[in-house]
């Protein structure tokens, strides 16, 4: 895990050749730095881990599980990662003493360490946390049997001097891929999944999803919780430019919202907007998006080479048809005294589905405001061609699946045609996911 400088070299110097004038010679001197070399490989070794247990921590966690979702994902194998806290240990500290109590973190650490494949890391996080990296899982690994191991080695009684304890943990699992998203993501996530456990009743195992973390986001997002990040200043957004390739500018950027939860770190909508869109705020943090971007276009046009630079903003489709979207448009647009032009409004397919007849009338009504509207991930969801009929639609954004389709010939046959039917209604087509040249 953590390599000596070089194991087999015993002494280290720094030399330096000197050239002597005259072209009559060479002087080479030698320091001895060998004891440099040992507190720095020291001062490295105590950084990045445990001193109770010996075991990696969480730095150095993060950065070996970096590389092993990075190496994954070139070589198409899948990673598993398992979060492990104990279960009741604060009890069993009281009971038995915190020395006891040290003693069991290290045996802890020691059986995890027997179960281990080569290439697998155990890494302790603090507290009676554990992190277990597997890489490189093939496809018939079953986490059943796995964790089930895992379970077992944990609950073999712990002798302490005159007497033994039995420990359990709750575990939580992630596998990268289907998960994606970086190191600090998949442990947040396992962790998830961990508290998951405790909840069911603690000594078990549960399995990360999707459907587990909205299921989780739901009971964690309240409406209070949500006034509070709003009051807070916990919803900020990001701007992504979107740039003109025949002149290199930045013609537009379309906002997207993030929420920065001091606990959880920086959240990406979809970990909260399932969750946001089922309650009754969502048009509360809707209009405040709507009124960021604004608030930032207007003090953007001001700068020199953006006068006509163009903002997007995204709308749930939880904001259409309602009757509410467009006096917050025609309002933040007066407030901020800015030409309706200057704003796109991004709606999906789906929004133009599900609420039909009242929906129309508002895009329309929108529309006529002057500012655009545009339909994103456009060919994945519905039945695309009628609703180009039926609503103004002045750009289509084509869905970045039509670009990692494999047949090169036939993916540019089917994104001319789209094209050429974005112009017959008279609107723009934009690809999306081209980010590089
Ligand atoms: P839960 O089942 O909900 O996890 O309950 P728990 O009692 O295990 O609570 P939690 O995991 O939140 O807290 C872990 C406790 O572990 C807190 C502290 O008393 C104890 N602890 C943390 N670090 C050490 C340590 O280095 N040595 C010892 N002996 N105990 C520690
Ligand atoms: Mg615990």
């Amino acid at each position: 895990d953590y390599p000596l400088p070089a194991p087999n070299v015993t002494r280290w110097y720094h030399m330096q050749a000197i050239a002597l004038a005259g072209n009559s010679g060479v002087v080479i001197t030698h320091v001895d730095i060998t004891a440099r070399k040992l507190a720095e490989h020291e001062l490295g070794y105590q950084a990045t881990h445990d001193p109770l247990t010996g075991l990696p921590n969480r730095a150095l966690l993060i950065s070996r599980l970096e590389v092993e979702l990075a190496r994954a994902r070139t070589t198409r194998t899948r990673v598993a990662t398992v979060f492990i806290d104990l279960d009741d240990f604060k009890d069993i500290n009281d009971a038995f003493g915190h020395d006891h109590g040290d003693r069991i973190i290290t045996t802890v650490a020691k059986r995890l360490s027997d179960q281990l494949e080569p290439g697998d890391l155990v890494a302790r996080l603090g507290g009676d946390e554990y992190v277990l990296v597997l890489p490189d899982i093939g496809p018939d690994w079953d986490p059943a049997v796995v964790l089930g191991r895992l379970r077992d080695a944990l609950n073999e009684p712990i002798s302490l001097d005159i007497t033994s304890v039995k420990i359990s943990a709750s575990m939580g699992l992630v596998t990268s891929p289907p998960h994606t998203g970086d190191a600090k993501d998949v442990l947040r996530d396992a962790d998830t999944a961990m508290y998951v456990s405790k909840r069911s009743g603690r000594d078990q195992w549960t399995a990360f999803d999707e459907r587990l973390r909205q299921r989780v986001m739901a009971r964690l997002i309240t409406n209070e919780r949500v006034e509070h990040a709003l009051a807070a200043g916990e919803f900020l957004l990001y701007f992504q430019p979107i740039v003109d390739l025949r002149t290199g500018r930045t013609v537009a950027s379309e906002a997207l919202l993030r929420w920065r939860d001091p606990e959880q770190g920086l959240l990406r909508p979809d970990a909260f907007l399932p969750a946001l869109e089922t309650g009754p705020l969502m048009s509360v943090v809707g209009a405040w998006v709507v009124d960021e971007a604004l608030a930032t276009q207007a003090a953007w046009q001001q700068v020199a080479g953006f006068e006509d630079h163009q903002m997007t903003v995204n709308v749930s489709p939880r904001q259409v048809g309602r009757g509410e979207l467009l006096p917050t448009l025609a309002s933040r647009l007066a407030h901020h005294d800015l030409n309706p032009e200057r704003l796109t409004i991004e709606i999906l397919e789906e929004s133009l589905v599900q609420t039909g007849a009242s929906a129309e009338a508002e895009i329309t009504a929108i529309h006529d405001l002057g500012v655009k509207v545009a339909i994103d991930d456009f060919g994945t969801g519905y039945s695309s061609v009628a609703y180009l009929q039926q609503f103004p639609v002045d750009v289509l954004k084509i869905d970045k699946a039509f670009l990692r389709a494999r047949d090169r010939a036939r993916t540019t046959r089917v994104m001319r045609a789209i094209s050429q039917l974005a112009h017959a209604v008279g609107s723009v087509s934009l690809v999306e996911g081209v980010e590089t040249d």
